[in-house]
């Protein structure tokens, strides 16, 4: 899709945490029409249907999932099924009828800021902001020395951003309490002395911006493709027990201050 700069200038000028959402959306309009070109005109008729009554509701499904580039073919990527896991969330959220539950429970008119949001990251640069969004899932994958000969190359120790690579005359060890599972390690590793050991996700509950922002907790462990959807479909259920009037999942999390 080509944008043209006058509609690429005022994308630019909406809040930045919709604007993905809203320029994807301009898109859908365009590629509607047959069109693959996105003009000023474009944009401004979007802008025109939000601002009417009732335009921003008409626009919102209840839930939000967004993700990073990684699936575009990221180098950093370390989760090639993310987008599996985009597609069971997004059917999750469907059926558990969040946009009902959110008509029933927000007085006047639904905005974008009541709907639930996941945002996937493929690796721990975390470029879609998993920190502050209600859930946030990163994709991880924690080394394993296999016990194959350490040609003391340094390649490893060179390439973690965290100090968490030290030789000594076996070969590595890795510092598990500062590594961050993004899985360089090995991909630099030129020989087989590094492996991919436990694989998945790491996750964190209740993050928001806005005037009181809070990171998202994170979950111990790295978790598995299942236990991510079980995790989310738990979190939903629990947040539709509890919320009242629209409140985000993390002011529920923190008056009740804990989830099983
Ligand atoms: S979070 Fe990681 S994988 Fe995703 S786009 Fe950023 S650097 Fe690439
Ligand atoms: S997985 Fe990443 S953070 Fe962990 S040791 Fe390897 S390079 Fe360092
Ligand atoms: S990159 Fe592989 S071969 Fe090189 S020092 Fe590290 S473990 Fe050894």
């Amino acid at each position: 899709m080509i944008w043209e700069k006058e509609a690429d200038t005022a994308i630019k000028k909406v809040p930045f945490f919709i604007r993905k959402k809203v320029r994807k959306r301009v898109e859908t309009c365009v590629t509607d029409k047959g069109g693959n070109r996105v003009t000023l005109a474009d944009v401004q008729t979007l802008k025109k249907k939000f601002l009417s009554k009732g335009g921003m509701e008409n626009q919102i499904k209840g839930y939000d999932v967004s993700a990073c580039f990684g699936g575009e073919g990221c180098p950093n990527s370390v989760t090639p099924s993310t987008a599996q896991l985009i597609k069971d969330i997004e059917t999750l959220m469907e059926k558990s009828n969040i946009l009902d539950f959110l008509k029933s429970r927000v007085k006047g008119d639904l905005k974008f800021h009541h709907e639930f949001r996941v945002s996937i990251s493929d690796c721990p640069n975390a470029c879609s902001r998993p920190q502050i969004t209600d859930i946030g899932i990163i994709g991880a994958a924690l080394p394993r020395i296999t016990g194959e000969p350490c040609s003391q190359c340094e390649a490893c120790v060179d390439v973690c951003p965290e100090q968490a690579v030290h030789l000594n005359d076996e070969g590595p060890e890795i510092n598990t309490e500062i590594c961050l599972a993004c899985g360089k390690c090995m991909r630099a590793c030129p020989g087989d002395t590094l492996d991919t050991g436990k694989a998945g996700y790491r996750v964190l509950l209740g993050g928001r911006l806005g005037r009181h922002p809070r990171l998202g907790i994170e979950v111990p462990g790295i978790l598995s493709h299942g236990e991510v959807l079980n995790l989310v479909r738990r979190c939903l259920e629990f947040y539709k027990n509890n919320a009242r009037n629209g409140k985000r999942f993390s002011h529920v999390l923190e008056s009740i201050s804990q989830i099983d």
